[in-house]
């Protein structure tokens, strides 16, 4: 499936839906791409999963706000590769250092950034520690394999969820 296609697919799945987060925010290694940037080259070409930017502009289309959060120690490669793939201006907030906290910093540091309550947020990463300290802040939490559209249905089903929300399914 090209990323167009994804994009429709992804829309399709966000029309679902009558309450949606107002950001999602994104690990990088092995949720957006399937490496650690850590152990790559500036120079190389990366690649995303292959669903990773079909949903992401499906999300911007929506009007959704995107942002990272990652832990690797290398931020330079990964906003090289970011800015490599064409999509490093859509995340309005880019989160990338290494920390003890399992995210908990970063989070802070998007809702400062961007004003936005951890309420209305949605996450994805392939860490289950990750996961569960952010959850802990109120934050919808999914652990993934790669982000993809199964994924993606998964998080906004939970978000409805966590939101006490009746949604409409087509
Ligand atoms: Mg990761």
């Amino acid at each position: 499936m090209g990323d167009e296609r994804v994009k429709q697919a992804a829309l399709e799945i966000l029309g679902l839906f009558q309450v949606l987060p107002r950001l999602v925010v994104f690990d990088l290694d092995y949720t957006l791409w399937p490496f650690y940037c850590e152990c790559r080259s500036k120079r190389e070409m990366p690649s995303l999963y292959p669903h990773a930017k079909g949903i992401l502009f499906a999300l911007k289309d929506k009007g959704i706000d995107v942002a990272v959060a990652s832990r690797s120690p290398t931020p330079d490669i990964a906003k090289t590769f970011l800015d490599k793939l064409g999509v490093q201006s859509m995340f309005v907030s880019q989160e990338i250092f290494s920390s003890y906290t399992h995210k908990t910093e970063h989070f802070q540091r998007i809702q400062w950034r961007t004003r936005i309550p951890f309420t209305s947020m949605l996450f994805f990463d392939d860490e289950d520690r990750n996961i569960q300290a952010v959850k802990k802040m109120g934050v919808t939490s999914i652990l993934v394999d790669g982000v993809n559209l199964e994924a993606l249905r998964q998080g906004l089903t939970e978000f409805s969820k966590n939101s006490g929300a009746k949604n409409v399914q087509k």
